[in-house]
């Protein structure tokens, strides 16, 4: 076989031939290689990484001119939220409780195949955007003049892509570069670098507490007595003023600063930042400004007359935390069905959740613990690392330890000041323990394995006949307790549970399918009710007559006490009457 010689690669002829043949070389290669490609059917694709878009900034400077919008909690929460906010220096606005319309809007502008809070949370921004732009506002204006602000998370659920939803909704619906802002719910307690607009700093942070811990006990205790109160409308009349007064005391509150003296003395040295931080704490665990106020508002309460005889099934609801929250169509505006069909209503409280949180990230904590070392290959003998690494888990607990107890604590002084008939704080480890066998405690996402632990923990107790869980179509850590929840009801046979998936619509069956469990829980009630009076040998009549020459047990302040295996608060209250009534009779004799 001929070959043509090189030329010596010295000359300038030379170089040019090898170029070539190098070139013809790669040429074949890239042939062959495209050849195979085919034959394997393996498409090249060039992959374009997702890059989060970037946002349009908050700055400080346009706080004066920008409104901040928030909502997805009940109206007294928010409220609340709202006076926080102003304290701090922020014009906002809490956008209303999502409605069927806001559900469809949703739906029109977001992604398919979400879960029904999304569709509810999102449309509901949508559309009181729009509402602005019928007011006469260009789209240009509201998205100069407004910003969202929202809790994110990085899922495992679908709340991971809340703020992914947002902008896309947004975006379809002509409002791109509309601005969200994202509070994470697992950040600490200073996330100021996210926005220079908004400063989630300490002071941030407490008032938001402050608010939701005060929305919480106002909210349970407005539940525990409208179902008795001897004039319609009274409960929620008082509240409105009660409301009034709060937003206001919220909003007059101003964050605690180094001042005086000691602002002098310290003012310029690198103890200051510290110094404040521990005189906010300080001041929030000894402050009076919302104790004092809560103690006027337990008075305004106390004024309305109520009648504890009447028998109503006590419903507990649980179920995914905005389904169980909202007041509105989100949820067939069940709580207000619940009422009107004669029964009392345990609502959850958002500290539950917060609670969890802290519980999620104590139990996270103890399950990483010496992860590192192994992960470093840190020797046995290095005792110096082994020693850093359990001394860094032990930090991270008591840290947390300390938050648990300082949230109890200040959740405890509010409940009090507010007359102490709100229900406590649920023990989050004795939810993990009754959870625990039934939905893995580690498996996070939406309420997790609590769905599970309150409806064993409340029926078991005796505190309520009846636990109502709502549960969002589409919601998959709900549809996984679902599952759990079968086997709990098997094994606790005597307890009246109902799972009711919510959606935009179908409200006609759910509140038939309540209507039918109801129906037990009331007879459950009122047999309660009849084994009450036997025991006690009164009956309700002797009992109304007795209330009627007592007028302080008129009063929704006045306590009575709950009995084990007695859970209506009308068998509890005949129970307590009876008893009075029999030491009265006595001591009359002994008088005679
Ligand atoms: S818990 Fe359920 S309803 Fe709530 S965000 Fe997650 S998937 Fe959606």
């Amino acid at each position: 076989m001929s070959t043509t010689p090189l030329l010596e690669p010295t000359t300038v002829a030379g170089l040019v031939q090898i170029q070539s043949k190098e070139e013809l070389i790669r040429q074949r290669l890239e042939d062959e290689r495209q050849r195979l490609i085919k034959e394997a059917g393996i498409e090249e694709r060039h992959e374009k990484h997702f890059h989060r878009p970037i946002e349009n900034p908050f700055l400080a400077s346009q706080r004066d001119k920008t409104t901040i919008l928030f909502g997805g909690l009940t109206w007294k929460h928010e409220t609340l939220i709202h006076g926080a906010l102003e304290s701090l220096g922020y014009k906002c606005e809490a956008v209303p409780v999502p409605n069927k319309k806001a559900f469809q809007l949703g739906k029109e502008y977001g992604n398919n195949g979400q879960c029904n809070p999304t569709y509810f949370t999102v449309g509901n921004l949508v559309q009181f955007l729009q509402n602005l732009e019928e007011q006469g506002f260009t789209k240009q204006e509201i998205i100069d003049r407004y910003v969202f602000f929202t809790a994110g998370a990085c899922g495992p659920c679908r709340f991971g892509m809340y703020e992914a939803e947002y902008r896309l909704a947004l975006r379809n619906a002509g409002f791109d570069g509309f601005r969200v802002l994202l509070f994470q719910q697992d950040g600490g307690l200073n996330q100021a670098e996210a926005a220079a607009g908004l400063e989630m700093n300490l002071d941030f942070f407490l008032g938001i507490l402050n608010a939701l811990n005060i929305g919480d006990i106002i909210n349970d205790v407005a539940y525990q007595i409208r179902p008795y109160e001897v004039s319609p409308g009274e409960t929620d009349k008082v509240l409105e003023e009660c409301m009034d007064l709060l937003h206001e005391v919220m909003r007059r509150k101003r964050p605690w600063t180094l001042e005086g003296k000691l602002g002098s003395l310290l003012g310029k040295t690198s103890f200051a930042g510290t110094a404040a931080y521990v005189g906010k704490f300080l001041n929030q665990l000894y402050g009076d400004d919302y104790t004092a106020a809560l103690r006027e508002v337990r008075d305004r309460f106390d004024s309305i007359s109520v009648d504890r005889t009447r028998v109503k099934p006590i419903v507990k609801v649980t179920g995914e935390f905005w389904a169980q929250t909202t007041e509105g169509d989100g949820n067939f505006n069940m709580f207000k069905f619940l009422e009107k069909e004669g029964a009392q209503v345990i609502v959850e409280p958002v500290g539950t959740w917060i609670m969890y949180m802290i519980h999620q990230a104590k139990q996270e904590a103890r399950d990483l613990r010496g992860l590192d070392l192994i992960e470093k290959r840190v020797s046995p003998w290095n005792l110096a690392r082994r020693f850093g690494s359990h001394l860094s888990t032990q930090q991270k607990l008591a840290k947390l330890t300390v938050a648990e107890t300082v949230f109890k604590r200040e959740y405890q002084r509010l409940v009090e000041a507010l007359g102490d008939i709100a229900h406590h704080l649920t023990d989050q480890y004795e939810l993990q323990r009754l959870g625990h066998p039934f939905y893995n405690s580690r498996a996070a996402g939406g309420e997790g394995h609590l769905e599970v632990a309150k409806n064993i923990y409340y029926s078991n107790k005796d505190l309520c006949h009846m636990v109502l869980s709502l549960k969002p179509f589409g919601c998959m850590p709900s549809t996984q307790s679902d599952g759990a929840q079968s086997a709990v009801v098997s094994q606790y046979k005597d307890m009246i549970y109902l799972p009711v998936e919510t959606s935009g619509e179908g409200d006609v069956n759910a509140h038939s399918r309540v209507q039918m469990a109801l129906g037990e829980a009331k007879v459950r009630a009122k047999n309660e009710m009849k084994g009450v009076l036997e025991a006690t040998g009164v009956t309700l009549d002797e009992v109304r007559e007795f209330v009627e020459e007592h007028p302080e047990m008129q009063r929704p302040m006045y306590k009575f006490g709950h009995r084990k295996g007695v859970v209506g608060v009308a068998a509890n209250f005949v129970l307590h009457a009876a008893e009075r009534m029999k030491a009265e009779r006595r001591a009359k004799v002994a008088v005679q």
